[in-house]
């Protein structure tokens, strides 16, 4: 079974929070998928076209380093990697 590592998301706009069970990748990075992002963006802000936050609709410090997983040949967003800050 894959290792996964419970991860947190803030938005400090609207005050929400919201966390995922993301995958360990063998390079230590963390992953979460298409729909934990999807579900993730939804709890924190959920709002058509409010421009709060980052692509997990995250906003203010974090404890990860976030970088979109962009799907170049489809186009739109298939999941995120996180990278614990040091
Ligand atoms: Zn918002």
């Amino acid at each position: 079974m894959a290792k996964t590592q419970m991860i947190g998301i803030s938005n400090d706009f609207h005050a929400a929070a919201s966390s995922a069970r993301a995958k360990v990748l063998r390079d230590g990075r963390l992953y979460l998928s298409q729909g934990q992002v999807a579900r993730i963006r939804r709890e924190l802000c959920g709002l058509d076209g409010c421009t709060c936050g980052g692509e997990l609709g995250e906003r203010g410090r974090q404890g990860y380093e976030i970088t979109p997983d962009y799907d170049t040949r489809l186009g739109g967003l298939r999941g995120a990697y996180l990278t614990a800050r040091v």
